[in-house]
């Protein structure tokens, strides 16, 4: 560029503002805001749809999925308690844009989507973007047991119960991070492994989610 001068999207200054409005609503985390004030939101969003990429809130992504509202992920990696170097799973890769936060914190990241259109296509963005994220296929509710035992794991669908063998893969002092409740209202639980046979759960308040669907979660109603 002649001048030296680097572009500025409007997208880059509605990122600003969307990470002082988060820090309005009290989240804190600094790793947690610099990501998100780095990771391209307007690019996980559909582009029918992409002017409204920094709205706080959920947007519809195809397979009748959402990307979750910006608060919610900033609130759930925040009680992730995230550092670099952490073995995060999540369940639901969705768009792929909270597995980009995770990894923009430096989390070495395994991604779990049971629709394969939205991995392939999460994939290909986070790949594009340079994000570190290993997508993988399947039912999460049952975990990922090779890559286990987990820091951390953070899901992204309401399930009836907080799946037992999510449990079991983290590692001791690990902490998941699951929506737990109806298909409609759930609470979202914090579980801390706190020793082999022991987890402490805390509630952080209500949330709404999709329905997780697998042998651990909800039925697949289609
Ligand atoms: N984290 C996503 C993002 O950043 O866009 C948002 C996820 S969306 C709210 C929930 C996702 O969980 C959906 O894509 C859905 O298909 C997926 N899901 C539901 N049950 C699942 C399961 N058992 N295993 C893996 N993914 C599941």
């Amino acid at each position: 560029m002649p001048s030296g001068k680097r572009f500025v999207s409007p997208f880059d200054e509605m990122r600003h503002k969307l990470v002082d409005h988060l820090r309005s609503k009290g989240i804190t985390d600094k790793l947690v805001l610099k990501a998100i004030d780095t990771v391209p939101r307007e690019r996980f969003v559909p582009q029918a749809i992409r002017a409204r990429s920094y709205e706080d809130t959920a947007l519809p992504i195809d397979d009748r999925q959402t990307i979750s509202q910006p608060y919610t992920v900033a609130f759930m990696t925040q009680a992730l308690l995230p550092t670099q170097g952490m073995r995060v799973l999540e369940v639901g890769t969705g768009s792929g844009y909270q597995s980009a936060v995770l990894s923009a914190i430096g989390c070495t990241v395994v991604s779990i989507e049971r629709l394969p259109r939205l991995s392939h296509q999460a994939r290909t963005i986070l790949t594009k973007f340079g994000y570190n994220v290993a997508c993988r296929i399947g039912d999460g509710t049952i975990g990922w047991r090779e890559g286990a035992p987990y820091d951390g794991i953070i899901v992204t669908a309401g399930a009836p119960d907080v799946p037992e063998p999510l449990a079991r893969q983290l590692a001791i002092g690990g902490r998941m991070v699951v929506p737990v409740g109806t298909q409609s209202e759930q609470t979202l639980y914090r579980v801390t492994r706190t020793a082999e046979e022991n987890w402490r759960v805390e509630d952080l308040g209500p949330f709404k989610f999709v329905p997780l669907i697998g042998v651990e979660g909800w039925t697949d109603e289609q």
